[in-house]
């Protein structure tokens, strides 16, 4: 059964982003972290790949078992641009939602994130969350 990539690239998730979470495959670019990391929020259960592709020092006090749990419905990812400059990475994205206990209401998390590459390894720093 080909199920649709939650990130929205049109792919399956089998030949998506499930070979990030299975070590398989490593993000080559910002874009496919960022994908990668919605569809992991967005699914859930995968917390050990949204701590293993977060930059440590950014990442203290979360656990594994926090970012499994799924927060809200994540409907759709938006990436509005992306770029690369060495090492360092930025994009900027729209990640539409809903709350879990109420499905009617659209809503948009617009957020500008940075990420540095470290060992071949892209790792998200943080994100400023511009609304939502
Ligand atoms: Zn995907």
């Amino acid at each position: 059964m080909l199920q649709p990539c939650k990130c929205g690239s049109g792919d399956a998730f089998g030949i998506c982003c499930k070979p990030f979470f299975d070590g398989i495959a490593v993000a080559q670019s910002p874009e496919q972290l960022v994908r990668s990391r919605f569809t992991a929020f967005a699914r859930g259960n995968q917390g050990a790949y949204l701590l293993n592709t977060w930059f440590p020092a950014t990442a203290k006090g979360l656990t594994e078992i926090d970012l499994s749990n799924v927060s809200r419905r994540w409907n759709r990812l938006e990436i509005v641009g992306w770029g690369v400059q060495g090492d360092d990475g930025w994009a900027e994205l729209n990640a539409h939602f809903t709350d879990l206990s109420d499905a009617t209401v659209a809503r948009v998390m617009h957020e500008k994130s940075i990420f540095t590459r470290i060992d071949g390894r892209w790792l998200y720093i943080g994100g400023e969350v511009v609304n939502g």
